[in-house]
């Protein structure tokens, strides 16, 4: 009955994670008993970069406190390899595995050779279903080529069950893999699931609840006064400005709700639903509920890193990962957590200029991959573009009707036309990325081209590789849309904080870098799961800051 009242508490209260007011009405659990973890939480904040856990960590009273000063906190975690999004970032944390071995390379990648005539794929979908295309997809884990901790404890036929929530559908499936019990992510405007499954009840009532919030206008958070200071308004052409907005929404402003730490709270209520109404960790093996969380990203996106608007999602992520504690508190299993993210991310270039960084710049229009590619088939009289991409950095391909002679040539000149341009770091062949060994030293030692080789998948990257010096934002012009992003090779971009909690953790930090791919070794070890080395890229961290292990 207690746990009862508490989630119905719980849920309208977590739908309003954005109200400072509501923090002080939140009930509390009784601590969860120590033991080997019946069921394992991964948490991913989306573009929670180490910069961003640095500024906040002192201003959190919440869920991180908790996690902060009771777990075993490693600030110098790495997404460490070169393509920095979503999808690859994702594919690392429950695998053990870096995208050369998740074969999840980037969020999209071109492929020319492609039945279909849209020929960008992107990272979560199954192409070959009859009538898709980028835009509309069907959503599927069938791109990642390795199994995740869900995965193995599912094949280790223990009767696990695997729950994956999230604000996007690439995070839930890159963490939650391919034998989930359930999937869910936030849609056009709901929580939506696989193709042929039906929505939870968890997730009916959660819709119900987002349509009723939706329907009204949501006037502006109070600035407390962490943010006040931050709140300045910064041009960024068009008569726009970013960095003194509190998240003001009109009524059925969908992507208003995105772009907020609403999504968030929705997000946390319904993983601490179905954590409650499956009774995970109550069975007979121990279960996976991967959390995906991905306000954080559509703010740093739409608003930067810096300014107000973000300032008011950290102190609201910190009140969500209380709610979210609080449900899981409220199970009464022995449970381990593990919080990092995707990626980390960087300011937009008009704000890095006012605060004393003088070289931050956008990426010139004309590096985009299709401007060039046009630009190298009229100069060498080819047939059809030469080059393509969907940015102006990363991986770029070259058309594989074309002789090898032409190929190479088109190389060249690809080469010879971005080392022209002063925005560009480097440019890197296939052939360069694929001799180069998998790195084994610690990550912020890795070259640019050991970074690349740990993004590297014969199958799908690109035939070269731009990259763009540090502090070149790939937005050309930030009034269309996004002002800012991440997708470098560039540690503001690699470094993310993880944090592991169990009850009875003895809190350490450990400042050295340490890799994503090390959490699946090291929950693994935890719950006494046989995960051979050779599968992985990962290794262990040891959880004991005493003279034992938990790595066995
Ligand atoms: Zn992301």
């Amino acid at each position: 009955m207690r746990q009862n009242r508490l989630f119905a508490r719980l849920l309208p209260l977590a739908l309003l994670a954005a109200s400072p007011a509501a923090a002080q009405e939140r009930p509390a659990a009784p601590p969860p008993p120590v033991g080997q973890p019946k069921l394992i939480v991964a948490v991913s904040v989306d573009q929670f970069s180490a910069d961003l856990f640095a500024e906040y960590r002192d201003k959190f009273t919440g869920g991180l406190r908790r996690l902060i000063d009771g777990g075993a906190l490693f600030p110098s975690g790495y997404q460490s390899h070169a393509a920095t999004e979503t999808c690859p970032g994702h594919s690392t944390i429950l695998t053990g595995s870096r995208p050369s071995r998740t074969e999840i390379i980037a969020n999209n990648w071109i492929d020319l050779k492609a039945a279909r005539e849209d020929k960008s794929i992107y990272c979560a979908e199954d192409e070959s279903v009859a009538g898709s295309n980028s835009r509309d997809y069907t959503a599927s884990p069938v791109h990642l080529k390795v199994p995740t901790l869900g995965d193995r404890l599912k094949a280790a036929g223990g009767g696990s069950r695997v729950v994956a929530v999230a604000g996007k559908d690439r995070a839930a499936l890159m963490m939650g893999g391919h034998d989930t019990d359930v999937a869910l992510w936030w849609g056009s405007d709901r929580f939506t699931t696989l193709k042929g499954r039906t929505l939870p009840p968890a997730a009916d009532r959660t819709n119900e609840a987002i349509a009723r919030r939706l329907a009204e206008a949501r006037p502006a958070l109070e600035l407390p006064p962490t943010c006040q200071g931050r709140a300045r308004p910064v041009p960024i052409g068009a008569g726009k400005s970013v960095g003194s907005g509190a998240f003001a929404r009109a009524a059925g402003d969908v992507r208003g709700f995105r772009a907020s730490p609403e999504i968030d709270g929705a997000t946390v209520a319904l993983a601490a639903l179905l954590a409650r109404d499956m009774k995970l960790g109550q069975g007979p093996g121990t279960d996976v509920l991967a959390v995906g969380l991905s306000a954080t990203d559509y703010v740093g996106h739409t608003f930067g890193t810096q300014g107000a608007e973000m300032c008011l999602q950290m102190l609201a992520l910190d009140r969500s990962l209380h709610d979210l504690l609080t449900g899981l508190d409220s199970l009464g299993v022995p449970y381990a957590l593990v919080l990092t993210a995707d990626h980390g991310g960087l300011d937009l270039p008009e704000r890095a200029r006012n605060i004393a960084i003088a070289d931050a710049a956008r990426v010139s229009a004309d590096l985009a991959a299709n401007t060039v590619g046009k630009a190298i088939q009229a100069e060498l009289k080819l047939p059809r573009q030469a080059l393509w991409g969907d940015s102006s950095f990363g991986d770029m391909w070259v058309d594989p009707g074309f002789t090898p002679r032409q190929k190479t040539a088109v190389i060249a000149a690809a080469r010879k036309r971005y080392l022209a341009s002063p925005q560009v770091e480097g440019v890197f062949t296939a052939q360069e990325i694929a001799a180069t060994p998998s790195p084994t030293s610690p990550p912020e030692t890795w070259t640019t081209l050991q970074r690349l080789r740990a993004s590297y998948n014969p199958d799908h990257s690109g035939d070269l590789l731009v990259v763009l010096k540090p502090r070149v934002t790939p937005i050309p012009d930030p009034a269309g849309g996004y002002v800012a992003t991440h997708g470098s090779v560039w540690d503001y971009d690699r470094r993310v904080p993880i944090l592991f909690w169990r009850p009875g953790q003895m809190p350490f930090e450990q400042p050295m870098g340490v890799e994503t791919v090390d959490i699946l070794p090291t929950l693994a070890a935890l719950i006494g799961l046989p995960v051979p080395a050779a599968e992985i890229d990962g290794h262990c961290l040891d959880l004991d800051p005493g003279g034992t292990s938990t790595c066995r």
